[in-house]
Parts: C-alpha cells; sequence; structure tokens
C-alpha cells in the first residue's frame, strides 16, 4: 500500500512563529551603522512580511550603495549582523513565542504525514539564531526551507523551500504556508499552496483574508482547528 504523500508545512517566522522584541530590526540597524557609519538606516524601510535581502537592498540604494555592489555587501553585511542580533535577541524586552506555536509544532512534529520546514525571509543564520534563542530550533533540524538569501522575492523563496522540502520522488502534495502578512499569502498563493495566515503582526484577521487567505485567525492558539485546516 502506498502511502499518501506528506504535507509539507512552511513557516514564516517573525509575527507567526515568534516576535523577537524587535531585536532583529535593531541589530539590522546596528549592522548598517557599524559598515556605513550611518544611524536609523531603515527608517524608512518596510520591513513586514519581506525578505532581508530586499530589506538590505532598500536601505542600501537609499543611502546611495552603488547597485553593482549591493550582491557583495549583502555577504559583509550578514556577516556583521549576525554578532548584533546575538546581543540584541538577549538585549530587547517583550519578545516571546505567539500563542499555540509550542504546542502547534509538537503536535506537527509527532505526525509521520507532516513535513515542517521554513518559508522565511530571514537570513538563514539569522533565523536559526531566532529559533534557539526561543527553544524551538529542535522542530527544524536541518533549518530546510527557503530563506532570504534565496531571492529578494518572497514567492521565489518559498518555491526553494518547497523543492528542498520534497523527497525526490515527484508526487504531489499538499503545501501549507502559514504567515502572517499578506506578502505570506500571495507568495503562497504563486506557489500553488495553501496560505493560512494568522493576524499576530501587523494585519488583522479581515485584512488577511481580503488579500486572499485560505483562512486567517486572530492568533494559532485554538491547535485543533489549525491541525484540521492544515490537513484541508
Ligand atoms: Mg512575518
Amino acid at each position: 500500500m502506498t502511502q499518501a504523500a506528506p504535507t509539507i508545512v512552511l513557516w514564516d517566522i517573525d509575527n507567526t512563529l515568534l516576535y523577537t522584541g524587535g531585536a532583529g530590526s535593531l541589530a539590522m540597524a546596528r549592522a548598517f551603522r557599524h559598515l556605513y557609519g550611518i544611524d536609523d538606516a531603515f527608517r524608512r524601510i518596510e520591513f513586514s512580511g519581506r525578505t532581508d535581502t530586499a530589506i538590505f537592498s532598500d536601505a542600501a540604494r537609499a543611502h546611495g550603495i552603488a547597485e553593482e555592489r549591493i550582491p557583495s555587501e549583502i555577504a559583509r553585511f550578514l556577516a556583521v549582523y549576525l554578532p548584533h542580533l546575538e546581543e540584541t535577541l538577549t538585549e530587547v524586552t517583550g519578545g516571546r513565542l505567539m500563542p499555540g506555536i509550542d504546542r502547534l509544532l509538537e503536535k506537527l512534529h509527532a505526525c509521520d504525514d507532516v513535513v515542517q520546514g521554513l518559508g522565511t525571509g530571514n537570513f538563514r543564520p539569522g533565523g536559526a539564531m531566532k529559533l534557539r534563542h526561543f527553544g524551538i530550533d529542535r522542530y527544524f533540524p536541518n533549518m530546510a526551507g527557503g530563506f532570504g538569501e534565496d531571492s529578494e522575492d518572497r514567492a521565489r523563496v518559498l518555491a526553494c523551500g518547497i523543492e528542498r522540502l520534497r523527497d525526490g520522488d515527484g508526487r504531489p502534495r499538499r503545501v501549507v504556508v502559514i504567515g502572517d502578512t499578506p506578502h505570506d499569502v500571495r507568495a503562497a498563493h504563486a506557489n500553488g499552496a495553501c496560505a493560512l495566515a494568522v493576524a499576530t503582526g501587523r494585519h488583522s484577521v479581515d485584512e488577511l483574508r481580503a488579500a486572499g487567505a485560505d483562512d486567517a485567525a486572530a492568533d494559532l492558539g485554538d491547535v485543533e482547528r489549525v491541525l484540521r485546516a492544515i490537513r484541508g
């Protein structure tokens, strides 16, 4: 008997799994100042639901870094950002896991027909640091998924994540993306995935529904409901 292909669940990190208390944006601002001597470089840059690559590139352009230098500057920026993030994660207050996340991760971890991974705009090592800080890294042992390094474009990030989580036998399978912004919803649909949205970030349930989310909840505290939605 052939088993059903496992469902792939791709998690966004910021404002979906956890809230860093602003540690991520603070570390980016400090890293930018460290490298280029510019304070508050991200003041006018939108962070929510975007990739770290896109956020950095916007700031670099805004502060006169030549377009052709941006790819190499991303690598330099990442090297400086990570130690700052290590510091800001312990420095800021108010960081937390979102409601229901620990129970949900545990339940999904125990399901042999679900494969969990990440679909996040975070740089991969930065994302790993955040998960470790909040004690949920064990659910993502190989940090499989799609990350900010893959592309500025979130849909492309998710495509890379889905590709890495397939086991290569070509069986069609359900992919569920869980995120907190319209960017997550659009990127999910661009990949033919189901978009479960959660209003633990800056967007309301109504806004997420209007963006086309297949399901949207105020938070993921009702674990049984979320599990049903994941199974479809
Ligand atoms: Mg997010």
